[in-house]
């Protein structure tokens, strides 16, 4: 599977006015496409670019000399696997089996958007805010800057890219209204039911390694 670029899964402009279409264009065709674009010209170097960004990150997690793959790769993925996390006319209350997971998990929609808030908003620095299955149950976690669940053996079902390149166009230092905006009015639960759905699939990479089920954001 070549290593690309995916498009965006709705116009540049759908996630106004929440998420500019300036924003999405210097954050999708500038700052995402850099990723991939350093990690097919890294992954050539060690024989590694005919293989899945998921495959990648597996090989590359933690090892140093691979930190620069490693960090490329896995904001590749992060981002492909941010954009669906997000929909025109998402946010608010979910349904489905989410939903139940949530209230038996997290303590209900109100706990779980709080508890999501607070993460994204206390992230130090760059990272990444996630809803996650971790040993069989729900989570909101962090990551610092490129890192990522699946390289900890965690199901991503939701992220919320906090670095500053996704806010600070619209919403400049105020991260926190950012992130209350995208709870509230841009949460794709279809993509997190999806997720969850899928979560007993393991996929088995060439080396053996097991990647979490929903590891491919452009399935
Ligand atoms: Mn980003």
């Amino acid at each position: 599977m070549p290593i690309a670029l995916p498009p965006l899964p709705y116009p540049y402009e759908a996630l106004e006015p929440y998420i500019s279409r300036t924003t999405l264009e210097f954050h999708h065709g500038k700052h995402h496409k850099a990723y991939v674009d350093k990690t097919k010209a890294l992954a050539k170097e060690v024989h590694l670019a005919d293989q899945s960004l998921e495959f990648i990150i597996q090989q590359t997690a933690l090892q140093e000399r691979h930190r620069a793959l490693f960090n490329n790769a896995a904001q590749a993925w992060n981002h492909a696997f941010y954009w669906r996390s997000l929909q025109p006319g998402g946010g608010g209350e979910p349904g489905g089996e989410i939903a139940d997971r949530i209230k038996s998990d997290l303590g209900g929609h109100a706990a779980f958007a709080e508890q999501f808030a607070a993460a994204a908003t206390g992230q130090f620095g760059s990272g990444w805010a996630w809803l996650v299955m971790d040993g069989g149950k729900l989570s909101v976690i962090t990551t610092a800057n490129a890192d990522t669940p699946i390289a900890h053996g965690q199901i991503p079902l939701l992220a919320i890219d906090v670095w500053e390149h996704a806010y600070y166009l619209d919403y400049q230092n105020r991260r926190a209204e950012y992130a209350d905006a995208l709870i509230k009015h841009l949460i794709n639960w279809d993509f997190a039911n999806k997720n969850l759905g899928r979560r007993r699939e393991r996929v088995t990479t060439p080396a053996g390694v097991c990647v979490a089920g929903p590891a491919s954001p452009a399935a």
